[in-house]
């Protein structure tokens, strides 16, 4: 049996915002499902918890099938007033039309409950072999503006335009909540991600409100990389980074190719955090249409309980999390029950089966 990684891979996300409380009482947390594999991966984190005995209770909200008008998408206001009474959850993918139709209902998620940080850590599994086994770093992604602004119109036939909104604000919040981070966790460097020789206003103004907080955090090597070069250092040595800090898109690009260096997306976990210390966990990945149903029971659930993990550590509880990351490394690597997207043939509950027999 594996050793257990180092301990930055367990440290909790924020522990100025963790709430104490003993690892025996119940606490109310919220679970979207999601669509797609979501249920089904949510369904194996149900069944992990369960057999670990961790002391959480879900109250599960499924998204809707009509659009709420206070929300003006599927996610109910009832399902947002959960998670912020509860102040923490954990969520599958929600599907979003490409190009058209509802709401995002992730950025329906981001921008009403404030979620400002998605905190993505990416690193190499012991036993499970890729290009790399040094890879050992967390992507911090601002989560609230950039080009997910929502703000895009026609001018005029032919011409549309996307703003890209950066503001002084949520760039310090987010450049705040790296470098905490980094002290936190016991990690050496923040490189900010920006494309500012092109971009000069938005990245300009982001880079900017980076040197500021660098410069109260004088124990953190502090260095920014340009979007184009990270991408090629990321993919020739990876070891070369620790944290990254980056705005909106970059984020969601960056992080996809993190997990790519890892295994897939079958595996990255990622936790949103919002003001007041909520903290909504969530895989990175989508839902997966081409391998979802009842039928296929072939998804990884890796990244959702690797999720719940990281959730279980905003909550100091644990020895639970600790448990069960063992577990599910412990599982992949000793191979004998691994999901197709790592080569495997084991289906969503034999994996399962498994973890819960390591545990
Ligand atoms: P995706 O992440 O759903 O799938 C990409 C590829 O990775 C697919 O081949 C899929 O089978 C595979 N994959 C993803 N998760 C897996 C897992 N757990 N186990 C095994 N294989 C896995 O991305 P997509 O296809 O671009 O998006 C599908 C839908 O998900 C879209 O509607 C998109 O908007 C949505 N989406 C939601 C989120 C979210 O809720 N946070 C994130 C990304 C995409």
């Amino acid at each position: 049996i594996l050793s257990s990684p180092a301990n930055h891979h367990h440290s909790s996300l924020l522990p100025a915002l963790t709430r104490a409380f003993s690892s025996t009482t119940p606490i109310t947390a919220t679970l979207f499902p999601g669509d797609g594999i979501g249920p089904e991966i949510a369904e194996s984190v149900k069944q992990v918890f369960q057999a670990a005995d961790v002391p959480i209770e879900w109250e599960e909200h499924y998204v809707g099938t009509e659009i709420d008008p206070r929300t003006q998408s599927f996610l109910t206001w009832e399902s947002l007033e959960s998670v912020r009474r509860n102040r923490v959850g954990l969520k599958g993918p929600m599907a979003t039309p490409i190009g058209k139709g509802h709401r995002s209902l992730n950025l329906t998620l981001r921008k009403e409950l404030n979620l400002y940080a998605n905190v993505r850590p990416c690193y190499s599994l012991p036993g499970y072999k890729t290009r790399y086994d040094n890879v050992n770093l967390v992507t911090i992604r601002e989560n609230t503006e950039g080009e997910y602004s929502g703000l895009e119109h026609q001018v005029v036939r032919g011409v549309v335009e996307s703003l890209k909104i950066i503001t002084r604000a949520a760039s310090l919040r987010v450049a705040e909540y790296a470098f905490h981070y980094a002290k936190a966790n016991g990690r050496e460097r923040v490189s900010a991600i920006h494309k500012a020789n092109i971009m000069q206003k938005t990245d300009g103004l982001f880079l900017k409100c980076c040197r500021e907080v660098a410069e109260k955090y004088p124990e953190i090597t502090y260095e920014e990389v340009i979007i184009d070069n990270c991408c090629m250092m990321l993919v020739k040595n990876p070891a070369l980074f620790d944290v990254l800090v980056m705005p909106n898109l970059y984020g969601d690009i960056i992080s996809d190719l993190c997990a790519g260096l890892v295994g897939g997306l079958g595996l990255t976990p990622s936790c949103n955090i919002g003001e007041g210390g909520i903290a909504l966990a969530e895989a990175v990945h989508g839902s997966a249409p081409d391998i979802a149903g009842k039928a296929c029971n072939m998804a990884n659930p890796t990244a959702l309980l690797l999720s719940s993990v990281m959730m279980l550590r905003h909550l100091n509880i644990t020895d639970k999390a600790e448990r069960i990351q063992n577990a599910i490394i412990n599982t992949i690597a000793e191979g004998k029950y691994r999901t197709a997207d790592l080569g495997g043939s084991s289906s969503t509950t034999e994996f399962t089966n498994a973890i819960c027999d390591n545990l």
